[in-house]
């Protein structure tokens, strides 16, 4: 329980200005202090949320996967922490969130619960047990998901995790192929006899001659061939990079991709051939995944509602802006809020905020670390959620959906034409995120960009106009006025880069290791590719970290580091 009695800080003038009701766990609101005074008050204390006893005070920053994880697995295994969150933003769940636009809900770029982690599967299930029963779509259409027995029913219960089965697909030349491409008769026939035999001739050259992996160009030659390389990968990397494949990082692949090639592909059709279930699966080839009823955000508003529960505080529109130290360990931060500044002092620090942003709020940084921060790149996001009545694509997938449209939860655009570089179809990712499904299509278009450029700096209707027009180029509708209302959403940092500074960034890790109470978790808290599940483990191990008094970090930095990233099916 907190302690809030009352006014517990005092300016130079012995007026109080951060003061709480003298009630439990709340009063944030009325927490109040200005920078003027901070910057006075260096030797007063200015704490204003107070620990009862010898309870230990945890700051997490930051209300995504990562820091919700945090806050819930301290809470659940033990009551010597008081919990603090300060979230930037509004929402919860981070870029895992679902924005619900007048009943049409929009997933920041559509997240497949998938996780090789039987900790997370185990948590993800109690909090969102797996469906019981059919969701509306597969129900009305007669298809099959996997049902487990004594689940919730979707169509009665909402807190169910339903089970989708992925569709993917690359959109090039009008056409669609596979993703990743797969051997068959209509993949030959789209690339035409011609190009397909160039493809595999170039796959054997590089069988034959592996390049050394200096770049991310280098990776994919190696897994597939230059042609298949150029067809698709070469335009779809720079556009969500913003820069060409040979200048990126041969690590990115592979994190991202993690084994796939033209190889492991031949082994999953031959997988499915022969009936053999193999124990190991690409994750890019995964093609079951586990998703709540009403999105991602849905989870992650459960938790913190059982956060809550549990005596934690979440402090929203919290921005953090310092990270207070002395004598190498944490002792506070200081949070942004309504223009105010608020400082609060721990015990612990556990951030998920980006690296960048963390050591360019802490004091005392040695410049060469503080020079590795700041030069880590990042590539931004901005999606427009638009509803139309139908989708001019055709499904030739032999696939039954709601109205006819394609399959795909969601689609790779190759085409050159254009700068969007995905769209989602959430309609096909749950019956539910749609508001009236029989009548209208739910897309996501996604673009790439970095925040300041020309497309982050378009106002919302030039950007929704410039998307639009690309949907008419694309053929997904055949006039801009069909579109019958859209909305816009952006996400900062929404991909952690792998070039320029990244190089040294062991050397910045070492160094936030040897402050001991700060622990640094999730994606952009890591600057590494981090998904869901990898941003949750980090967190299950600095709580571990906590509670048993280990000093080693080792652990925490090495999620998500293992060369093969593969499902266990059981
Ligand atoms: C397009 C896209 C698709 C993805 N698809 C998948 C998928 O299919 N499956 C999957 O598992 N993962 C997926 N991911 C990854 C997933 O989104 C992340 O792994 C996850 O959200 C990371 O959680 P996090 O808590 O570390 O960070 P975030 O989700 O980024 O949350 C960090 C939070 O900290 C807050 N914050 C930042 N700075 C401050 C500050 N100074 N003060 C206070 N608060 C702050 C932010 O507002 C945010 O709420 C995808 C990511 C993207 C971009």
């Amino acid at each position: 329980m907190w302690v809030t009695a009352g006014p517990i800080l005092t300016d130079m003038t012995g007026k109080s200005f951060c003061e709480l009701p003298a009630s439990s766990n709340g009063g944030s609101e009325s927490v109040v202090c200005n920078v003027a005074m901070i910057n006075e008050l260096q030797t007063v204390s200015r704490d204003c949320f107070i620990c009862e006893n010898d309870m230990k005070k945890v700051l997490i920053i930051g209300a995504g996967p990562a820091g919700l994880t945090a806050a819930y697995e301290l809470l659940s295994n033990s009551e010597k922490y008081q919990v603090l969150v300060f979230e930037e933003s509004s929402c919860l769940g981070g870029i895992s969130k679902t924005v619900n636009y007048k009943g049409n809900r929009m997933d920041m770029g559509g997240h497949r619960f998938f996780s090789k982690s039987p900790e997370v599967n185990a948590w993800w299930e109690k909090i969102l047990p797996s469906q019981g029963a059919y969701p509306y779509d597969d129900k009305v259409l007669g298809r099959t998901s996997t049902v487990v027995p004594g689940g919730p029913d979707p169509e009665k219960t909402d807190r169910v995790m339903l089970r989708r089965n992925r569709i993917s697909r690359i959109f090039f030349n009008s056409r669609f192929f596979d993703y990743p491409i797969s051997l068959k008769f209509e993949t030959i026939r789209n690339m035409g006899l011609g190009t397909t035999i160039l493809a595999g001739i170039s796959y054997l050259k590089a069988v034959c001659h592996k390049r050394e992996e200096k770049s991310l160009e280098d990776f994919y030659i190696n897994r597939f061939g230059e042609k298949l390389y150029r067809m698709f990968f070469e335009k779809y990397t720079e556009n969500l990079w913003g820069r060409h494949p040979s200048e990126i990082s041969p690590e990115w692949g592979a994190q991202r991709v993690k084994g796939l090639s033209v190889k492991a592909v031949l082994k999953d059709i031959s997988g499915k051939i022969s009936g053999i279930n193999s124990s190991e699966v690409e994750t890019s080839l995964i093609r079951e995944f586990a998703y709540p009823k009403f999105g991602p955000g849905q989870l992650w508003e459960l938790i913190a509602a059982e956060v809550e529960k549990m005596g934690g505080v979440i402090i929203r529109n919290a921005r953090v802006v310092n990270i207070m130290k002395e004598n190498s360990s944490v002792t506070g931060i200081v949070y942004e809020k309504e223009d105010r500044m608020i400082t609060e002092s721990g015990d612990y620090v556990i951030s998920s905020m980006p690296l960048k942003d963390l050591v360019a709020g802490m004091n005392d940084v040695p410049a060469r670390y503080a020079r590795i921060a700041e030069g880590l790149p990042y590539r931004d996001y901005m999606t427009v959620g638009v509803l139309i009545p139908h989708l001019c694509l055709k499904n030739k997938t032999g696939i039954r959906t709601i109205g006819d449209i394609v399959p795909d939860n969601w689609v790779y655009v190759h085409e050159w034409n254009v700068k969007m570089g995905r769209f989602q179809i959430y309609n096909n990712w749950s019956p539910y995120m749609v508001s009236d499904i029989e009548h209208t299509v739910w897309l996501g278009l996604e673009y790439f960009c970095c925040e300041g450029d020309a497309m982050w700096s378009m106002n919302d209707d030039e950007f929704a106009r410039m998307a639009i027009r690309e949907m008419v180029v694309l053929g997904l509708i055949g006039r801009e006025d069909e579109v019958i209302d859209w909305h816009v959403e952006r996400v900062k940092k929404a991909y952690p880069a792998y070039f320029d500074t990244y190089a040294q960034i062991d050397e910045l890790r070492d160094y936030l290791n040897t402050i001991p109470n700060l622990f640094c978790v999730g994606r952009n808290g890591q600057h590494r590719y981090n998904n869901m599940d990898h941003s949750m483990s980090t967190s299950f191990e600095a709580v571990k970290n906590i509670l048993s008094g280990e000093s080693t970090k080792d652990n925490i930095w090495n999620v998500n580091t293992e060369n093969k990233y593969h499902e266990q099916q059981s």
